[in-house]
């Protein structure tokens, strides 16, 4: 018989398994015994609507069995089973497990735990056996086969008997070493209490024969009795009252269910009746799996109709903005024999998905209230969704996301939300300031911020590229709306000042006007500024579109060729000395205030964070006026 290779994705895998010196080898069982509860699942799920499966919801079991004598420990269940194929694809590759490639993405050494991390299922089985046996047989076939490898040369698959549908998997545990007592897995205690630590939610039963000892009279051989027990309570975690369970129940299960190695950051359990009758148990994770931020991640949770998994991932449950939460959610509204398209128009299901919604809301609130550090810990892995939220939502999820969102701002540089900063707005402030820039630092650099910090007014700092697009679909917060300290007008002035402004703006008119004809190409208008203070110049935008939003929109992929243009305006401060100059030069020497005009906005861009357009012109400008 031919020896077959496995993949070699698999093979590098199950070399680092081998060889690991993971410390909790004991996880192999509650990998085989999830599989098998699994497949279970599949042909119960068909046994509903199929009589010709012929089995009853108690007829459905997992059974383990030891043998001390021959080192084996042996699981086996009566569900769904493996054609040759699925054999084939589903043990001789693990190109679903996706740890590989995270390991690969993050190109991290051979010493990471990679396997308790992320629970790598079938593989797992290597960890404590020299040899694994799977005999399976697809429910619907009339052939068996046997499956066999000793997880280094590769496997073989034969044609063999077996009576009924399902899988029995066989380990043939290593030898004992100094460090290593691998016969402990063939010990009945250990056996029983790792199920109950690990898949005591398992919801079919999961049998063993247990062997008893009775000691009857003194002097006498002790009675050894025998007798088939179910080790599980089979009662789904989310069907179990809340004060039964402990915080480690939750993680528990949570870890072992979603693949995870980091205790969430918090839980929601909880049970509805009324207009929709349903048990949930959400988590919010505390890290974000590795493809989250690609289109590869699913968002999804698991959907089961009394107890009866009907849906791995359903989407529909859980809103783009809420993506990240995992869990489970189990209704007897629910009709087993949905369809996808179905499931879709299902008034429970949408009401139950309005539900869920609003209480990872209050969760999310709650905790933003009570224990803040962890609110920010949770939104700097998560938060951005949230932006992108009410971004791509066109605003609908405002209601639930503006009390969620955070910026850093001029405030002590923390992040605020925004009802902390209408809560400290001035007397007198009308809108809610924000400057946009690539980070803090060069936020704090702009001209126009110094001026509004004077004034006592607090300024978001708008530092990733999503901020001022949100914001601009939510137009205002509490009635106050959100104003770009590049706006032309900032409504810094009182009225007094603003008389005083015009007039010196209509004064001096006409030089404007020339400045504004050397650089036609670029800005719209040459205008004096009110907002500056101690700098020379800024630019300021007048029309819908932010000079942001110009750096942002132009840097997509897919804005190739079409570039949005911000309508821009220069403007000069009236308190600089180079106010003066300019004037000099408009009456005396007008080429060269062509070449100031030029400067003056390349300094701009440069200080907005843009380029300057043409260097090479910017930098014979300069020269020359180094060398006048
Ligand atoms: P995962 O369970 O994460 O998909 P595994 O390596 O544990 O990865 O299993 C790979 C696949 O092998 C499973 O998805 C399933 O299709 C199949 N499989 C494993 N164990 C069984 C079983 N007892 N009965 C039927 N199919 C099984």
């Amino acid at each position: 018989m031919q020896t077959k290779e496995f993949k070699a994705e698999s093979k590098r895998l199950l070399d680092m398994m081998i060889n690991s010196i993971y410390t909790h080898k004991e996880i192999f069982l509650r990998e085989i015994i999830s599989n098998a509860s699994d497949a279970i699942d599949k042909l119960y799920f068909k046994s509903l609507t199929d009589t010709s499966v012929g089995l009853n919801k108690d007829d459905f079991a997992i059974t383990i069995a030891l043998d001390k004598d021959n080192r084996t420990i042996t699981v086996s269940d009566n569900g769904i089973g493996m054609t040759e194929d699925d054999l084939e694809n589903n043990l001789g590759t693990i190109a679903q497990s996706g740890s590989l490639a995270f390991k690969k993405e993050n190109d991290l050494g051979e010493d990471v735990d990679i396997i308790g991390q992320f629970g790598v299922g079938f593989y797992s089985t290597f960890m404590v056996a020299k040899e694994v046996t799977v005999l399976t047989k697809a429910y619907g076939s009339d052939k068996a086969y046997l499956w066999k490898s000793n997880g280094v040369d590769g496997y073989t698959i034969e044609e063999s008997e077996k009576a009924e549908a399902g899988t029995t998997i066989t380990l043939y545990l290593k030898d004992d070493t100094e460090d290593e007592k691998y016969s402990t897995y063939c010990d009945q205690y250990q056996v029983q209490s790792l199920v109950k630590k690990y898949s005591d939610y398992i919801r079919f039963p999961i049998k063993m024969e247990v062997e008893h000892t009775h000691y009857t009279e003194e002097g006498k051989d002790p009675e050894v009795t025998k007798e088939i027990e179910v080790l599980n309570s089979m009662t789904p975690i989310w069907k179990k009252n809340k004060n039964e369970l402990t915080d480690e129940d939750y993680n528990n299960f949570y870890l072992e269910k979603f693949m995870d190695y980091e205790p969430p950051v918090t839980h929601i359990h909880s049970k509805n009746e009324g207009i929709a009758t349903y048990d949930a148990l959400l988590y919010i994770p505390a890290r974000a799996p590795f493809d989250y931020y690609s289109k590869d991640y699913e968002k999804g949770l698991q959907l089961y109709s009394s107890g009866v998994l009907i849906m791995d991932k359903c989407a529909d449950l859980l809103p783009d903005w809420f993506s990240f939460v995992k869990g489970v959610v189990d209704s007897e509204d629910l009709s087993l024999n949905i369809s996808r398209e179905m499931l879709q128009q299902d008034r429970q299901l949408k009401i139950i998905a309005k539900n869920l919604e609003k209480s990872i809301k209050n969760e999310l609130t709650k905790m933003l209230k009570n224990d803040r550090e962890k609110y920010e810990k949770f939104y700097d892995v998560f938060g951005l969704q949230f932006k992108f939220g009410i971004y791509q939502s066109y605003g609908a999820a405002n209601d639930t996301l503006k009390d969620l969102i955070m910026f850093k701002s001029s405030f002590e540089g923390k992040n605020v939300t925004l009802k902390e900063y209408v809560s400290r707005m001035k007397e007198g402030q009308e809108h809610i300031y924000y400057a946009c820039g690539e980070t803090k630092e060069r936020i704090e650099m702009l001209p126009q911020i110094e001026k509004i910090k004077d004034k006592g007014y607090e300024v978001l700092y708008f530092t990733q590229d999503v901020d001022e697009f949100a914001i601009k679909v939510m137009i205002n917060y509490d009635g106050k709306t959100f104003k770009s300290i590049s706006d032309a007008d900032l409504d810094l002035d009182t009225e007094e000042e603003k008389e005083e402004a015009k007039k010196l703006d209509e004064e001096n008119k006409d030089m404007f006007t020339f400045m504004q004809e050397a650089i036609s190409d670029k800005v719209k208008t040459v205008r004096l500024s009110k907002k500056l203070k101690s700098h020379p110049v800024c630019l300021s935008s007048d029309g819908n579109i932010t000079i942001e939003m110009e750096k942002v929109l132009n840097s997509m992929p897919q804005n190739d060729g079409n570039k949005v243009k911000a309508e821009k305006a220069l403007e000069i401060n009236p308190n600089h000395p180079i106010f003066e100059k300019l004037k000099t030069l408009y009456a005396q020497d007008k080429d060269t205030l062509k070449d100031y005009a030029k400067l003056l906005y390349d300094q701009a861009l440069l200080i907005e964070g843009l380029s300057v357009e043409n260097p090479v012109e910017f930098a014979n400008l300069i020269c020359g006026l180094m060398t006048k």
